[in-house]
C-alpha cells in the first residue's frame, strides 16, 4: 500500500481509543480501520462509527466469504478487519491503523511484515482496573463479571509485547500521545522521506527511545508489577485482590 500499516494492540482499557482519537486529532492523513464485532454496541457507541455491529451469524459468513484480512474471538466475541479498510486507505493515499488484539495482530504481521506495531501498556493493574471501571461507570453499566475477565486477561496479553516494534507505556495522556505521534512522523520520515520539519530530531529521540529494544527501563516496573519475568515472558502471580481498590 502507498501508507504505512500501524497495529496498535493493548490490554483492555489501557487507553488504546483514547490514543488513537488523540493522535488522528494531531495529524492528518491517518484512516482508522472500523472493525467489526458481533459485541453489542457500549455507551454511547454508534454503529459504523466505533464498529461495525452485526450478528454471530453474519459474521461466520463474512468469514465464510473472506471477508476479513484478520479476526479474531476476544472476550468471547468475534472481532473483524475487513480487506476493504485496506484498499479504501490504499487508494486514499493515507496510512492506516488497526486497533486489534494481539492474535489479529499476529495474522497481520504474517501477511504483512512490514506493518508497523505498536504495544500500548497501562502503568499497573491498578490503574488498569481503575481506568476499566471508570469507563464503564461512565458508559453506565459496570459489569464487574465482564470487567474481571478483562483484567484476568491482561497478564496474558502482555506477555505478547516482545512481538511489538513499539512499546508505550500510557501513563500520562499527554505524553502518550506526543509518543505515538512522534512513531507515525518518525516511520513517515524512514520509509517516505516525509519532512517532519523542525521539530525532526526531536521527534525522531522520542519514537527511537519508544522501539521495543530502547523501552527496557519503562518495561521492567510495568512487568513486574503484573507479575511477568521479564526475562522469561512467563507470568509469576495472577491478580490478587486488592485491598486498595476502590
Ligand atoms: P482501550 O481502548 O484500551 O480499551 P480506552 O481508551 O477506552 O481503553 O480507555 C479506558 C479508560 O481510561 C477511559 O475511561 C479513558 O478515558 C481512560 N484513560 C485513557 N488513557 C488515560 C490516561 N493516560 N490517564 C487516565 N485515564 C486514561
Ligand atoms: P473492545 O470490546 O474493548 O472494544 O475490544 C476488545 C478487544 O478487541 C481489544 O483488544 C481490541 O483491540 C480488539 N479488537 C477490536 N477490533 C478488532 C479487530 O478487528 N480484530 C481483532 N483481532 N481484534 C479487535
Amino acid at each position: 500500500m502507498a501508507g504505512i500499516l500501524f497495529i496498535i494492540s493493548a490490554p483492555s482499557g489501557s487507553g488504546k481509543s483514547t490514543l488513537v482519537s488523540e493522535l488522528r486529532k494531531q495529524v492528518s492523513g491517518v484512516d482508522f480501520a472500523i472493525s467489526w464485532t458481533t459485541r453489542a454496541p457500549r455507551g454511547s457507541e454508534e454503529n459504523g462509527r466505533e464498529y461495525n455491529f452485526t450478528t454471530r451469524e453474519e459474521f461466520e459468513r463474512m468469514i465464510a466469504a473472506d471477508v476479513f484480512l484478520e479476526h479474531a474471538e476476544v472476550f468471547g466475541q468475534f472481532y473483524g478487519t475487513a480487506r476493504q479498510s485496506l484498499s479504501e486507505a490504499r487508494s486514499a493515499g493515507h496510512d492506516l491503523l488497526l486497533d486489534i488484539d494481539v492474535q489479529g495482530a499476529a495474522q497481520v504481521r504474517s501477511k504483512m511484515p512490514e506493518a508497523v506495531s505498536i504495544f500500548v501498556l497501562p502503568p499497573n493493574p491498578k490503574v488498569l482496573r481503575t481506568r476499566l471501571r471508570n469507563r464503564s461507570r461512565a458508559e453506565g453499566v459496570v459489569n464487574e463479571a465482564e470487567l474481571y475477565r478483562r483484567l484476568s486477561e491482561a497478564s496474558q496479553e502482555i506477555e505478547n509485547y516482545r512481538q511489538y516494534g513499539y512499546i508505550l507505556v500510557n501513563d500520562i495522556l499527554d505524553r502518550a500521545v506526543a509518543q505515538l505521534e512522534a512513531i507515525v512522523l518518525a516511520e513517515r520520515f524512514y520509509r517516505n522521506g516525509e519532512a517532519i520539519a523542525y521539530r525532526s530530531r526531536r521527534v525522531l529521540e522520542v519514537a527511537a527511545a519508544c522501539l521495543q529494544h530502547n523501552s527496557q527501563d519503562r518495561l521492567k516496573p510495568v512487568l513486574e508489577a503484573f507479575g511477568i519475568d521479564g526475562t522469561s515472558g512467563q507470568q509469576q502471580l495472577p491478580f490478587g485482590d486488592d485491598p486498595d481498590d476502590d
